[in-house]
């Protein structure tokens, strides 16, 4: 008997998690049938991704790209349909001729094709952190209502995930805490007192892994961590102390499960994202990831470090955030976006993200009681940005 093929939506397709998700897929055509792709605004990586790939679909969220992309599409014979607009993210995700969505668009962009995932119950691979950190409950209850499986596509909790048995109903009762494990990024050991000259290319430049440049830059401030340790809450239902931080310079264990009975149980690997996407793809079962094997004879040692709130100020927003009022997170990832792309374009300071994000965090009150609907979700969202911009402008040089 032939099992039929997963039809794949890849949202973010020519990112880095839309590339290593191709790869994956590409071992396995006897399981995994790629039916449509989204980009943002990159034609010339679409293009050669459509003609190799064949979807039914490929959207392209900025409405100039997709006609330039329709038009070069149609030139080379293709017959893959160009969608346009953030509207078309949303429709492919939600699509009866799709079975699992592949979320890899970076930033709360991704939110409104993750709740339409959830809601239409698919199998959802959720690589998004920033949907899950600004959606929070909501996008929990979508996943809930609409009987999506949740498989996490990030490492750590990815990793986590792996040490859970599949009955969700027994974590509570099995975990005391969580450990997050962190490379500490290219300045772990950089003197805090020159932070502030660093440039975008220095901190785009991971020890480990390779990965698109917001992200990077979030590893580098360990706000990525921050923002993990929020999804962790959402994903694992933890209680913001249930989940500690623990900085790992060789991101081999990719995080750990504290038992009730103080046994632990980690995941380890070769630092590579095909591992953690392979495991989405083919829950409960396991197939080929193309990664490297861990070779044990080679690891020199695995080393542990605290996390210095001198260095690393941004990580310890996480639980302020989540120990504020409800909202509070989609408010600091909100600030995040806007003073990351600031630092990117030379505008701002690396330090100065931190100033941005505390600032927009302790003078942006989310109203008492307010609803937390994804509407006033992304109303709150758009708030925290134009109270970030202009402390940007404030500080721009
Ligand atoms: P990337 O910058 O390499 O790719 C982002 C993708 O999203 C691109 O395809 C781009 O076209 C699309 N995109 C960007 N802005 C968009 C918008 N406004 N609307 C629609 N599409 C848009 O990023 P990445 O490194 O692949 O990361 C993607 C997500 O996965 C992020 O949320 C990141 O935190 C998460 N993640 C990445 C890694 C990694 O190793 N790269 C690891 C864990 C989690
Ligand atoms: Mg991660």
């Amino acid at each position: 008997m032939t099992i039929p093929r997963q039809r794949l939506a890849i949202l973010g397709a020519t990112g880095s998690i839309g590339t290593s998700t191709l790869d994956v897929a590409a071992r396995h055509p006897d399981r995994y049938e790629v039916v449509a792709l989204s980009a943002h605004q990159r034609v010339d990586d679409m293009l050669a991704l459509c003609l190799r790939w064949q979807p039914r679909w490929a959207a392209m969220s900025d409405e100039a790209a997709a006609a330039d992309l329709r038009q070069r599409l149609r030139g080379a014979g293709s017959r893959t349909e160009v969608l346009a607009g953030p509207a078309a993210l949303v429709e492919l995700a939600a699509h009866p001729e799709v079975d699992a969505v592949m979320a890899a668009i970076v930033g709360a962009a991704g939110l409104p094709s993750c709740m339409a995932a959830a809601r239409a119950g698919k199998r959802l691979l959720l690589a998004n952190k920033e949907a899950l950190v600004v959606g929070g409950a909501s996008f929990m209850a979508a996943v809930q209502a609409g009987g999506a499986t949740l498989l996490p596509i990030d490492s750590e909790h990815s990793a986590i995930f792996q040490c859970l048995p599949e009955d969700r109903r027994t974590w509570g009762q099995r975990i005391h805490h969580i450990v997050l494990t962190a490379s500490g990024g290219p300045f772990r050991q950089r003197d805090p007192a020159t932070l502030h000259d660093i440039t975008p290319d220095q901190a785009c430049a991971h020890p480990n892994w390779v990965m698109g440049r917001k992200i990077s830059v979030d590893s580098a401030t360990m706000m990525n961590k921050a923002l993990e340790v929020i999804e962790a809450r959402w994903l694992f239902d933890l209680t913001p102390e249930q989940v500690q931080v623990v900085i790992h310079p060789q991101s081999i264990i990719h995080s750990m499960v504290v038992c009730r009975d103080q046994s632990v149980l980690a995941q380890l690997g070769t630092p590579d994202m095909r591992v953690p996407i392979a495991y989405g793809l083919s829950f409960p079962e396991r197939i080929e990831s193309g990664a490297q094997a861990l070779d044990f004879l080679s690891l020199k040692a695995l080393t542990f470090e605290a996390p210095e709130r001198s260095r690393f100020p941004g990580l310890f927003l996480a639980w302020d955030a989540l120990n504020g009022p409800a909202g509070s997170t989609a408010v600091l990832n909100a600030a995040n976006e806007v003073a990351v792309e600031a630092f990117l374009a030379g505008r701002i300071r690396f330090t100065d993200i931190h100033t941005v994000n505390a600032a927009t965090l302790d003078t942006l009150r989310v109203p008492q009681g307010a609803d937390a609907s994804v509407e006033s979700l992304l109303a709150l969202d758009a708030q925290a940005r134009s109270h970030a911009t202009t402390r940007v402008q404030a500080l721009t040089r």
